[in-house]
């Protein structure tokens, strides 16, 4: 004790930290100040800083791990902060009280030194996407309302989220939507294999959205996304032939051509930052789900679970692609996702720790 997984991701640390709730009266006394100290400050609200975040709504209480009751806390804060973390743990004395930090994704390689150096903390590595699938099939379980769908999704207008039973999950495609996107192939618990993957992910939906709207934070590109159109920045089907394509029922508002009236200056003049972030993210959801479902078909499988932060406060990227799913295969495919969206390496890695 205290427990962490830790997903040091490209773009974002997500940390995941157990607090025990079930403490007999003589833990207590035994309990060094510093513990009860670590313990308050973690689950204040305040103890983030202006960058790092506790995701209050996503916290589960009343859960069970290696036979202690307590409650599951859900931060996150930039990779590019780590420093200042680091910091922070040390004038906290955290790093008195741990000796060793579960650790995943990249970062877990690319600090470890920084760790040992700087707070004299171990990092016990584990595979990202062995943790993925970890964190997964535990949340699913000790949560009921974990996976949900997008119900009348060939409706953008209407569709809600609908709880979804998904206690027999397997087969499934997993799609973990960060920086980058990974596609798995789940077959079992321990039998799954990564099938596919692209650049074009979520950073290159900040990236590309910094530079051409100016904005700073993901939520204001979010923001600028949801009162744009992107069909006065994409060529659509009916640009090109003045209404559907309908020897190959390609309807007319389909797009054609992702950023293609982008070419003229007159487009260029008339065009908002609003209408090019949201063909920004348009381009890349759009190029996510094509993927997904091509993978979908290819393995047979007709569940596609989507996670990762790019579907933070997001629901134009996940309607899109419950609509996409469901629309390019003929209703067959069903695309699904998870309340916890991005914790799931760092839960996986909290619960491999057997130290
Ligand atoms: P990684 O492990 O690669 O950091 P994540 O699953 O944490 O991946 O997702 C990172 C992506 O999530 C970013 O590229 C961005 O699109 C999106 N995102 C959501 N919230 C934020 C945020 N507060 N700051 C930066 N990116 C965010």
């Amino acid at each position: 004790m205290p427990w962490f997984g830790m997903d040091i991701g490209g773009t974002l640390t997500k940390l995941v930290y157990f607090e025990p709730k079930d403490i007999t009266p003589d833990e207590l006394d035994k309990e060094a100040e510093i513990l009860s100290n670590i313990r308050k400050y973690l689950t204040k609200n305040s103890a983030y800083g202006k960058t790092g975040h506790r995701d209050t709504h996503l916290q589960m209480d009343d859960v069970e791990i290696r036979g202690r009751r307590g409650s599951l806390h859900f931060i996150r804060f930039p990779t590019a902060e780590m420093s200042n973390f680091l910091s922070l743990a040390k004038s906290k004395g955290m790093a008195q009280l741990v000796t060793t930090v579960c650790a995943t994704g990249g970062g877990a390689f690319k600090f470890e030194e920084n760790f040992r150096k700087e707070v004299n903390m171990k990092l016990a590595k584990f595979d990202e996407l062995d943790a993925l699938i970890k964190g997964i099939l535990f949340t699913e379980t000790h949560n009921r309302s974990e996976c949900y769908y997008w119900e009348n999704a060939s409706d953008i207008s209407i569709s809600e989220e609908k709880a979804f039973d998904f206690s027999q999950p397997y087969p499934f495609i997993l799609v973990n939507v960060g920086s980058g996107v990974s596609v798995l192939a789940v077959h079992g618990p321990d039998n799954y294999k990564r099938i596919s993957g692209t650049s074009l992910g979520g950073g290159t939906f900040l990236g590309l959205c910094c530079l051409l709207t100016g904005c700073h934070t993901f939520e204001e590109a979010i923001q600028l996304a949801t009162k744009g159109d992107h069909r006065n920045v994409d060529k659509l089907v009916k640009d090109i032939y003045g209404g559907d394509y309908e020897r190959f029922a390609l309807p007319g508002d389909l797009v054609a051509s992702s950023f293609g009236q982008m070419n003229s200056k007159e487009r260029r003049n008339t065009v908002s930052r609003e209408d090019l972030a949201n063909a920004t993210l348009v381009t890349i959801t759009n190029n996510i789900g094509s993927i997904a479902r091509m993978c979908a078909s290819n393995e047979k499988i007709d569940k596609v679970v989507f996670v990762g932060n790019f579907l933070r406060v997001n629901p134009i990227s996940m309607k899109l692609l419950a609509y996409a799913m469901d629309y390019w295969s003929k209703g067959t495919l069903k695309a699904l996702f998870l309340e916890h969206e991005g914790y799931f390496g760092a839960i996986g890695c909290l619960l491999q720790f057997n130290g």
